[in-house]
């Protein structure tokens, strides 16, 4: 491995592999300025020393064995480049050959090839930017699909680093309290209020819990959550929205217990289409598992679609999932080609307090005969179109490693958010919130090993 040095100046190709129309070489470091000069000149004639710094200089760079090439070379001085120090980026030709032999040439002079990551690493070290940003500008790059891409975005744009930010300071002040209360343990005086301290508890927990990926899938799109009780027409309704017969219809129940989901554009709008497993009763412990993973989905969703068979009684169980629902829903009186039950009567919601809309709206379907379809489609868009949806763009855990740091850091704030409630001593509960602490500090970098650090950056591809 190639020792680094943070005086070294460092040389990439920072474009994909490949020709292609533009290709850049990117040099950062203290010697980035005088390299350059020996190779590229600016058509003002004016020295690059001289030219200003955030500037565009189209000139020539001379390459040996290939002569002059035109060329525009970006200026960036420290500390207001990417990596704080002198950066200097030549984009020319994209042709590989020319790009390896500026490359060559600038090795020549004195530049080392820069290692995976190291541009942005250097960004680190110099304090231009924090881990958790390092570590989203390396998932955003390296997304796959579209799923990875929003969550990088997300914990780009949305703040993680803030976010944990705050988590900590909630950390800190209880952590302060608990202490005063170890200094004065011996003078048998109760300087500390528990409530205070289980306060500042919750109030960490909730700004930690939604950085954790949430249980749905990423994709974009508002999250409609398909529930109620077995065999109420669940899946045949979602095949029916999403136009294709994708989740399995059975008359047994139960049929479906993992969650299916499908993107699906109605009007203008993206929704992401869930099918929850069924909410029954049950001693089976899967079955008992899918119920309480369809609640996950459902607490996470924008929209809930509360399906039930208007052939029979609304069991009391029904009625307590409906009321429990927190996001805006539908319900959805099924099976309209059957007699309806004398019994069936649908659950009463309050109105949406904004008064714009109610907070839940009855549609009549028949998934049998295809009816009610465009209505439901249609009660889904205005719900949307109201404004009563607030899609939430705020910061979440982008990589495994982050999501990991954070399942740990909430489990250790519920230990002490316990042993608090159980009178525990107060050395016990700081101990939990130590190490709560120490490891949200792994994720905006201020306590990290090298080791991480090298992990974090060898994942991301040279010239970046
Ligand atoms: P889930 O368990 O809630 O997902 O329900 P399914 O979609 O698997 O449907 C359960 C049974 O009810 C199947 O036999 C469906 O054919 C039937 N079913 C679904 N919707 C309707 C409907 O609108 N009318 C009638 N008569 N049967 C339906």
């Amino acid at each position: 491995m190639i020792q680094e040095n943070s005086f070294d100046t460092i040389v990439s190709i920072s474009t994909p592999a490949g020709s292609a129309h533009r290709g850049i070489v990117r040099l950062s470091g203290e010697k980035a300025i005088s390299i350059a000069s020996k190779v590229f000149k600016p058509d003002s004639g004016k020295s690059l020393r001289e030219s200003a710094n955030f500037t565009a200089l189209p000139g020539t760079a001379n390459i040996p064995q290939v002569g002059p090439v035109s060329a525009v070379l970006f200026l960036y001085r420290a500390p207001t480049s990417y990596t704080r120090e002198d950066v200097v980026e030549l984009h020319t030709f994209g042709s590989p050959a020319l790009l390896g032999a500026i490359l060559h040439r600038f090795t020549s002079l004195g530049a080392r090839l820069a290692q995976a990551g190291e541009f942005t690493k250097r960004a680190f070290l110099s304090g231009r930017i924090d881990l958790a940003k390092a570590e989203s500008v390396a998932a955003l790059i390296s997304a796959q699909n579209s799923s990875e891409m929003r969550s990088a975005a997300l914990a780009l744009s949305g703040g993680l680093s803030e976010k944990i930010q705050k988590v900590s300071h909630s950390i800190r002040d209880s952590l302060a309290l608990l202490e005063s209360a170890i200094d004065f343990s011996d003078q048998n005086i109760d300087y500390i209020s528990r409530e205070e301290i289980a306060l500042k508890l919750k109030e960490a927990l909730k700004n930690l819990q939604p950085l954790r990926s949430s249980a749905l899938p990423h994709l974009s799109g508002v999250r409609v959550a398909i529930c109620g009780a077995p065999n109420v027409g669940k899946s045949s309704l979602f095949n029916l929205l999403v136009g294709r017969k994708r989740a399995l219809t059975s008359p047994l129940p139960g049929t479906t217990r993992d969650t299916v989901s499908e993107s699906v554009k109605i009007g203008a709008v993206e929704f992401l289409l869930l099918d929850c497993a069924g909410d029954a009763e049950s001693l089976l412990p899967v079955e008992r598992f899918a119920a309480a993973q369809m609640k996950k989905f459902v607490q996470n969703a924008d929209i809930a679609l509360f399906v039930a068979d208007s052939s029979k009684k609304l069991t009391s169980r029904e009625r307590g999932l409906f009321n429990q629902i927190s996001c805006k829903k539908i319900f959805v009186q099924n099976k309209i080609d059957l007699p309806r039950s004398p019994r069936f009567s649908p659950p009463k919601a309050p109105p949406f307090t904004a008064g714009v809309t109610k907070r839940s709206v009855t549609v009549k379907t028949s998934c049998i005969a295809s009816a009610g379809i465009p209505e439901l489609k249609s009660a889904l868009l205005s719900l949307v179109q109201s404004g009563a949806i607030e899609r939430s763009h705020s910061a979440i855990a982008a990589t495994s490693r982050q999501r990991e740091i954070v399942e740990n850091a909430l489990k250790s704030i519920r230990k002490a958010q316990r042993s608090l409630s159980e009178g525990r001593s107060e050395e016990l509960i700081a101990l939990d919130l130590r190490d709560a602490l120490s490891r949200l500090s792994e994720i905006t970098g201020e306590s990290v090993t090298e080791s991480i650090l090298d992990a974090i950056f060898s994942r991301f591809c040279i010239g970046k």
